[in-house]
């Protein structure tokens, strides 16, 4: 019987308890019946927890792009893959089909090919969000090379690490990008990193059209190259725990990991999740608003959606661009079915005028999603009232760049909702929470550290050139459990909420604080937009708490002592006295990473008085924030 698309949550705790109970069995039949390998594997699944080693479908032989793009021919040839919406509103999207999609990738592996990259090289991707960039992913997949995608926001010296970290033997970028009313010189920011690394050639593709220099022997356009080469390309057969490609985490703890994902498991991982969590239709309109600079581009605009022979939308642009109902223009405009967004936006967009999004037809939506950052529960509220119009499930997505692909959440029409709750485990995956002295806590009303007990095929299998630090940093904490880095609980019927990074835990006078709740409760008030909570020293009570708010309306005319009353009102209430702030820093804007994460790493630094040592800030969208947080220190 195929478990490929769960109808209802009897379903799903059948289908859940098998998964749990005979995982190989589970994963072996949907990897055997919705997929295109060239050769079988010879075992399911190896693993151990303590070297650490994962494999999954080993001896199997397969290209992933032959599951995105050459079996969906006959049947979806002429059905749109890519829709593209670009920055300006005024220029035409781009409608491109399955067969047109297999063309492009074709000749452009063929160019990879003739720039002598082979299977296991590394190629780093620096592009903005346009056609070229997935199909360079794809084609680089085609060839069996690894690639590195670089969020075309980073700068150079970003850029620059991670080339070296990789030691990525090409680039591919763009003349220049458009982000709203802005246009970036990216060909200027490679050239700046290259003058730190050794590259033999840069790949240039025209987008701006704008002034570049072009270094002779080293730099080439790349439409010429594409005009000349051929559009067939034989798929490099690789084996299922060949590296698909490098991906490098946000950086909101710390110096980035360069986390590698290999090819099977990954596939059958990220197609699989994506059905369920979005319930996707054959003619629906899906779309993630993320860059596929971030993993969640990488396994739900690409990899997941084409394995499923979906159609996915990429937007070039931003959501205030040209006004602050973009994105809601963009979903009345193509009848998008799924929007999967991240919290930082939502709150963004809940900060403007009711007016953008309700002079549009949501009507399309079917599911709303959020990934990245808990959701705080009026953000949650908002997308629920305003965008889903109360009817549409939101699925709050919990995941990170090593697992793959999505571990914790609803799936809409099959599990009831709660804010600000992930709900339940995914298929095949078994969390478990464990206390400080790394005793597992059975039953449900329990809070501890998340960790997940069994191996799942979408699992990173190393950090590149570094399994030291990836067995010491997800492996070493619990014995055999991957750590997750994140606190969460349980309640009475066994839902999970993600209550932070278990680095944000505060013990005040005795008591284990996490600050989402705290933020939740303060994010309440009508006055504050965003808020963040950290722990600082204090003779009494062991740590004090240190908030830094931010606004709805810039200079907002109340008097802040007041605001500040209020704010230690509403948390008293809602968590308990004990929760009180001791200082409150009300501030422009909050430190967050270019995936829009609150960097609560630079602010308890700030708090704590140690400005000698903000650590790596290379990842920050927002830099100048923080000096202003620093001068104005409370
Ligand atoms: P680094 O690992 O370099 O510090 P990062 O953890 O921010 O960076 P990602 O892999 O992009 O890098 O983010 C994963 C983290 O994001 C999770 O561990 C969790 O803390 C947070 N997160 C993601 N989705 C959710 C969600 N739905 N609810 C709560 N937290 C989430
Ligand atoms: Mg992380």
């Amino acid at each position: 019987m195929s478990h490929y698309s769960i109808k209802n949550l009897e379903e799903y705790y059948q289908v859940y308890r098998k998964s749990v109970r005979e995982p190989e069995n589970f994963w072996e039949e949907i990897a055997e019946e919705h997929f295109l390998w060239r050769k079988k594997w010879d075992k399911v699944l190896s693993w151990d927890f303590s070297s650490p080693e994962v494999k999954w479908f080993e001896g199997a032989k397969l290209n992933i792009t032959e599951n995105c793009l050459d079996r969906h021919l006959l049947s979806r040839g002429h059905k749109t893959a890519i829709i593209f919406e670009p920055n300006n509103p005024e220029e035409e999207a781009q409608h491109i089909t399955y067969k047109q999609l297999h063309e492009r990738v074709c000749k452009m592996a063929n160019v990879l090919r003739d720039q002598g990259i082979k299977k296991g090289d590394r190629v780093c991707v620096y592009l903005p969000m346009i056609p070229e960039l997935a199909v360079t992913l794809l084609a680089c997949a085609r060839v069996g090379a690894i690639h590195n995608v670089v969020f075309a926001g980073f700068s150079s010296k970003a850029l620059s690490t991670r080339i070296v970290d990789s030691d990525c033997k090409i680039v591919i970028t763009a003349d220049g990008s458009y982000r709203g009313s802005k246009s970036i010189d990216l060909k200027g920011i490679v050239d700046e990193a290259l003058q730190d690394c050794d590259i033999e050639k840069v790949l240039v593709v025209k987008r701006t059209n704008s002034d570049i220099t072009m270094v002779e022997d080293r730099d080439v356009w790349l439409q010429p190259l594409l005009d000349e080469a051929s559009s067939d390309f034989e798929a490099e057969l690789m084996d299922a725990e060949d590296p698909l490609f490098i991906l490098y985490t946000s950086g909101s703890t710390g110096k980035p990991k360069g986390m590698v994902h290999t090819t099977g498991g990954y596939m059958v991982y990220t197609a699989y999740t994506f059905k369920n969590v979005f319930q996707y239709k054959e003619n629906d309109v899906y779309w993630c608003t993320a860059d596929i600079g971030w993993i969640t581009g990488h396994s739900y605009i690409v990899y997941g959606p084409l394995a499923n022979g979906a159609t996915t939308l990429m937007f070039e642009g931003v959501p205030h661009y040209p006004d602050f109902g973009r994105f809601w223009q963009i979903v009345e405009k193509h009848k998008v079915n799924q929007f999967y967004t991240a919290p930082t936006a939502i709150r963004a967009l809940a900060k403007q005028n009711l007016s953008f999004a309700e002079n549009v037809d949501l009507s399309s939506i079917k599911v709303l999603g959020s990934v990245g950052e808990p959701i705080n529960e009026e953000a949650w509220h908002w997308y629920n009232d305003i965008i889903g119009k109360g009817k549409n499930p939101i699925v709050d997505t919990w995941w990170q760049t090593e697992t793959g692909g999505i571990m914790i959440s609803p799936l809409p029409y099959v599990t009831p909702t709660k804010p600000t709750y992930a709900t339940l485990p995914f298929l095949g995956v078994q969390p478990a929470l464990m206390d400080e002295s790394g005793e597992e806590l059975k039953g449900n009303q329990v809070e501890g550290r998340l960790c997940i007990k069994f191996p799942w095929p979408g699992m990173a299998r190393t950090i590149w050139n570094n399994h030291e630090r990836y067995k010491e940093t997800y492996f070493s904490t619990y014995k055999n459990m991957y750590f997750t880095g994140d606190g969460a609980l349980r309640d009475e019927v066994g839902y999970y909420r993600i209550t932070g990074r278990v680095d944000d835990v505060v013990i005040v006078s005795g008591h284990n604080l996490g600050t989402g709740p705290l933020e939740d409760a303060i994010n309440e008030h009508p006055a504050v937009s965003e808020s963040a909570i950290v722990g600082f020293p204090h003779e009494i009570k062991g740590n004090a708490l240190y908030g830094y708010v931010s606004l709805k309306e810039t200079g907002e005319s109340r008097v802040h002592d007041n605001l500040r009353k209020e704010i230690n009102q509403l948390i008293s209430e809602r968590i308990g006295p004990i929760a009180k702030l001791d200082k409150i820093q009300f501030t422009e804007a909050l430190p967050k990473t270019r995936s829009g994460k609150i960097m609560r790493r630079i602010l308890r630094k700030i708090a704590e008085n140690d400005m000698s040592n903000l650590g790596d800030t290379s990842t920050l969208l927002n830099p100048e924030v923080v000096q202003d947080i620093i001068d104005h220190r409370i």
